[in-house]
């Protein structure tokens, strides 16, 4: 990417410039530089765009199923041309490592292909009605307009992920990047027009969370909403959203708790928390969030652990041999820093790190210590909020009867990991355990036909895979008589 690339809006196929006559910088989190500038959003840019969207609605909607799919592949082939400047721009603007950058694009090119080879399985139903010959046909359509709004921690991933099954069900879209990582959407809005998709179908303002979200919400014409981001923004749109009577998708935060048995295989166990904790800086919904050991084997997991933790390399996101880039920004580093003096004030001990780093490139960006803390109780802050950073809290259980009480005992309903080789335990586990998707031994990562969906406090709705789909779908039922 050309650095200080000025974006502006993308509405109804061209690039528009923000009412407001701004335009904010991108800032490099692994190195302080200015990467770009995107445009200042507002309400009216806002309208704009719902307004375009509106009009681009019906001829989208009546476009055959098989040629929205075309558009998705052709999408598809443009983000797997572009895969290493897209991966550049990610990891420029977010901090995420390349190699992670690229497992992203790789993934927006899966849920492309997940779109586009889905289009035509929105099917609908036929009923026999009551009265001689009626039938009843519940019909799949689209909602219309979507507002969709996302997170900074998948900045590609993320708005594909909304834009992809949105465009295949027939809907048209408004989507707002998260205002730190706005760079790689604007990136996909070249490829949108490249691909040829009509001017209106996809339209990205970019902005924060007041100007830009707040209107999105509140827009009448925006008829469902989807959002990816923290649970106190996302209760907040769910209230502005009820005012309208709007559905509402919501992917939220998460607590996973990473739980480890006497039986389990230690070295892939010890792996899979170690990347379930550090990749993307600790700064993934499901990410390895509280790890319950078995007391049988706690020792030689804490050794392993130690291990690998300390050999985790912090440096520079572009050099391949790095294991974990920067923290997205400084208020992100200060966050994760204030939830681990905190810890320890309440008792833990800190075991690795638990700092800012200095010196040398450290110096110019927001790079924190992976952290391993051992002695987290279930009563402290740390056990009980998401921290979204590099620090492993360690917890040693009885059996696994603790493992899932204290597991349960949390406000999110995410992710969950699950080591070990009994069938009776993992059995139980998929009727106890109160979460949403589970990995059972193997670390995180979703794939474009599951289905991300959490309970509780981590959202609404869920994405990916069929059921994601069916969420860009509302039902239309006729009583058809001759
Ligand atoms: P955030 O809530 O700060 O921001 C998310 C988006 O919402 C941004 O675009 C922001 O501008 C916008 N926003 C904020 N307040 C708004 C409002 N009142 N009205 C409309 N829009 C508003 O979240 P974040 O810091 O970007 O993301 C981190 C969080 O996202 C973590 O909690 C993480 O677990 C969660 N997350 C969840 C998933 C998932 O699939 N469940 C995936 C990625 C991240």
């Amino acid at each position: 990417m050309p650095s200080q690339t000025r974006y502006d809006l993308f509405i109804d196929g061209s690039w528009t410039k923000p009412t407001s006559g701004e335009w904010t910088q991108i800032r490099n989190p692994a190195t302080g530089d200015v990467v770009g500038e995107a445009a200042r959003g507002q309400e009216q840019d806002v309208k704009i765009a719902v307004e375009a969207a509106k009009k681009a609605f019906p001829a989208w909607r009546d476009t055959p199923a098989s040629k929205r799919a075309d558009a998705l592949y052709k999408l598809r082939d443009l983000v797997a041309r572009d895969k290493e400047t897209l991966a550049r721009t990610i990891t420029s603007e977010m901090g995420k490592t390349l190699k992670e950058a690229q497992g992203e694009v790789d993934f927006a090119i899966a849920l492309l292909r997940f779109a586009a080879e889905n289009t035509r399985r929105l099917e609908g139903e036929i009923i026999p009605g009551e009265r001689p010959g009626e039938k009843i046909l519940i019909d799949r359509v689209p909602h219309g307009v979507v507002g969709a709004i996302a997170a900074w921690n998948f900045p590609l991933a993320l708005c594909a992920r909304k834009i992809a099954p949105a465009i295949a069900a027939g809907n048209t879209i408004v989507l707002k990047p998260h205002e730190l990582t706005p760079l790689s959407a604007l990136a996909l809005a070249k490829l949108v027009e490249e691909a040829g998709i009509p001017a209106g179908v996809v339209n990205i303002v970019t902005g924060d969370g007041p100007e830009v979200g707040v209107p999105i919400v509140a827009h009448p014409d925006t008829r469902l909403i989807t959002m990816t981001g923290s649970t106190p923004a996302g209760k907040k749109i769910m209230a502005a959203a009820a005012e309208h009577l709007k559905e509402v998708r919501l992917e939220l935060g998460g607590k996973a708790p990473f739980i480890v048995m006497d039986d389990a295989d230690l070295d892939k166990a010890v792996e899979a928390a170690v990347v379930a904790r550090f990749g993307n800086a600790g700064q993934i919904c499901t990410s390895n969030e509280r790890t319950y050991v078995h007391e049988a084997i706690y020792d030689r997991f804490a050794e392993k652990l130690r291990e690998k933790i300390k050999a985790l390399k912090v440096g520079d996101p572009m050099d391949q041999a790095t294991d974990m880039g920067p923290k997205v920004s400084e208020d992100e580093l200060k966050k994760v820093h204030e939830i681990v003096e905190k810890a320890i004030s309440q008792g833990a001990k800190l075991e690795i790190g638990g700092k800012r780093l200095t010196g040398g490139i450290y110096d110019k960006g927001c790079f924190y210590a992976p952290t391993l803390l051992t002695g987290v109780t279930h009563e402290m802050d740390i056990a009980r909020n998401e921290v979204f950073g590099p620090v492993l809290s360690l917890m040693k259980v009885r059996d696994f009867d603790e493992a899932l009480e204290r597991a349960n005992d949390c406000r999110y309903g995410l992710s969950a990991y699950l080591f070990t080789k009994d069938l009776a335990t993992i059995l139980r586990m998929t009727r106890e355990l109160n979460f949403g998707e589970v990995y059972v031994n193997r670390e995180g990562g979703e794939e474009p036909q599951g289905f991300h969906h959490g309970y509780g406090e981590s959202g609404l709705g869920g994405e990916d895979g069929q059921h994601g789909l069916e969420a860009y779908v509302d039902t239309k039922t006729i009583y058809l008589n001759a």
